[in-house]
């Protein structure tokens, strides 16, 4: 068989916000689709029209914006194997659904949701197969001309898929190898229901995935159970020459415990588990996202690409590009990976480095301006690569740099006690003299004639760096200090010395 073109697809129902575990589900259709220079298609499985939530459409597509995953086609990005919305295809699930009933695959069925009902009352582990379906009312059990008259009358029937039990059925998987479950544990799957007109999502996802020409089934773990029918349902259309090769992701776990990651877990530890922050339209409830919660796009698509998978090394940061050009699906692993957020956390002080200091220095200049601080971005840029290493999210950044535009109106009480010394106001008007009298303010220049002035002084270095600092920052904490003063000149540096003697006594 010639060799396929990689064509892959995140197919979400809009039943809600995106959930992180599909995010890290889309990441890795799109570096499979990138390295293989292949399609990645973006489909709205939406057939399923009572849980459809308004605006969730628009906020995928927004999240994938934000993450910069780019599709190539679908939703909103055009194509040739449109439309890419599932509701819009009605006409051709109809086609595909006859085309079953009538190679005798699938039945029509009547029976009535109180009926089923019934039926599950009775008999213990009810299950609509092979071993049931003749006592129900269908179009197996009941004589042609009845179900003829009965769709005439307009009565609701659906469509179901007629699986014949005892056959191993093999599902091929790329990470999980060959997973082989015997057909008769299936039910008669429902396809269709002529009530809406619509089929389900088997039938749907089916018949999409093959007119798409999708190569590639990436998906989350919990999709595979349903993969047998899908096997089944390629063979009853004949189409197992193209059937798709699946790849089930591991789970997302807990980041403590046992179990499968929830939003609840988010709520209690204080992670959120949506990309974006959700609006949710029925109960006004508001969920946060890691975009308001100041997480980089970048960091997080780091982050979730080693949930499951790693490069067989030590490396943990990896660009997007290195992301495709390394990323390899048989290499996942079938253990639930654990989410651990702190990890996320680490990876967003990581990326802030790689921050250029002047774009963040951009971001926080309103936040500096409300604060009364005025400044050039130069500046506020130089300040901001002296202080990024020690922050985990940018909107930590405007408290810290704060001091080296505002002269300490106060001084931390704790650390006057253990840094300011009786003979420290003496040794600080000293300094006061040296430092008025150093023309060139370079670092390097400040730091040779103060060290040179302690060693002839024979004073203790850190005694008089731990005075210095209390008087220039107002406490304890701060970078190097002719880093600081280097920022906030000789002027600056002098007058906050004199208040600071004056003060401190
Ligand atoms: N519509 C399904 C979902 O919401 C798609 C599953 C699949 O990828 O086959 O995840």
């Amino acid at each position: 068989m010639a060799e396929r073109k990689v064509r892959v697809r995140f197919a979400p129902s809009p039943t809600g916000p995106l959930h992180i575990g599909g995010v890290r589900t889309a990441l890795y259709n799109y570096l499979f689709a990138r390295q293989h220079g292949g399609d990645f298609v973006f489909r709205i499985e939406d057939t399923d029209s009572h849980r459809f939530v308004p605006g969730a459409e628009e906020y995928i597509i927004e999240s994938f914006k934000w993450l910069g995953l780019e599709f190539d086609e679908g939703v909103s990005f055009g194509g040739n194997y449109g439309p890419y919305r599932q509701s819009e295809r009605r006409d051709i699930y109809k086609k595909y659904v006859d085309v079953l009933l009538d190679n005798g695959k699938a039945y029509i069925a009547f029976d009535t949701p109180e009926e089923l009902e019934k039926k599950r009352a009775e008999i213990p582990n009810f299950q609509y197969d092979a071993s049931s379906r003749m006592s129900m009312n269908n179009s197996l059990s009941l004589p042609a001309e009845e179900v003829k008259r009965r769709i005439e009358a307009g009565e609701k029937y659906v469509v179901r898929f007629k699986i014949e039990p005892g056959e191993d059925v093999h599902v091929n998987d790329l990470i999980r190898g060959d997973v082989v479950i015997n057909s008769t544990i299936l039910d008669d799957k429902v396809l269709y229901k002529s009530a809406d007109g619509l089929p389900t999502y088997h039938l749907a996802n089916i018949v999409d995935d093959h007119l798409m020409e999708i190569s590639h089934v990436i998906r989350g773990e919990e999709w595979l159970p349903s993969a047998p029918l899908h096997v089944l349902l390629y063979r009853a259309f004949g189409w197992e020459d193209t059937m798709p090769q699946f790849a089930h992701l591991p789970l997302l776990l807990k980041p403590e415990g046992n179990g499968k990651l929830s939003k609840r877990d988010g709520d209690r530890l204080g992670f959120p588990v949506f990309p974006l922050e959700w609006h949710d339209p029925k109960s006004g409830e508001i969920s946060s996202g890691y975009r308001e919660s100041g997480y980089l796009p970048e960091a997080v698509i780091n982050f979730l690409a080693l949930l499951g998978w790693n490069p067989g090394n030590d490396q943990e940061i990896m660009s997007l590009e290195e992301l495709v050009r390394l990323f390899d699906l048989h290499k996942c692993s079938k253990a639930g990976a654990k989410f651990d957020f702190e990890k996320c956390k680490w990876f967003n002080h990581q990326y802030i480095q790689k921050k250029d200091d002047r774009e963040l220095a951009e971001q926080i200049m309103p936040a500096m301006k409300d604060e009364g601080v005025d400044t050039s971005l130069d500046l506020l840029a130089k300040v901001v690569g002296l202080m990024k290493s020690r922050v985990s999210f940018v909107r930590e950044l405007p408290d810290l740099c704060r001091f080296f535009f505002m002269a300490p109106t106060e001084y931390d009480e704790k650390t006057r006690k253990k840094r300011w010394k009786e003979e420290s106001p003496r040794q600080m008007s000293e300094l006061l003299d040296v430092i008025k009298g150093i023309d060139d303010f370079s670092i390097e220049n400040q730091e040779k004639t103060v060290m040179d002035w302690i060693e002839a002084k024979g004073y203790n270095t850190g005694v008089i760096m731990n005075a210095f600092r209390l008087a220039i920052v107002g406490e304890g904490k701060g970078p190097q200090m002719f880093e600081i003063t280097d920022v906030i000149g000789k002027d600056e540096t002098i007058a906050r010395l004199q208040r600071a003697i004056d003060v401190l006594k």
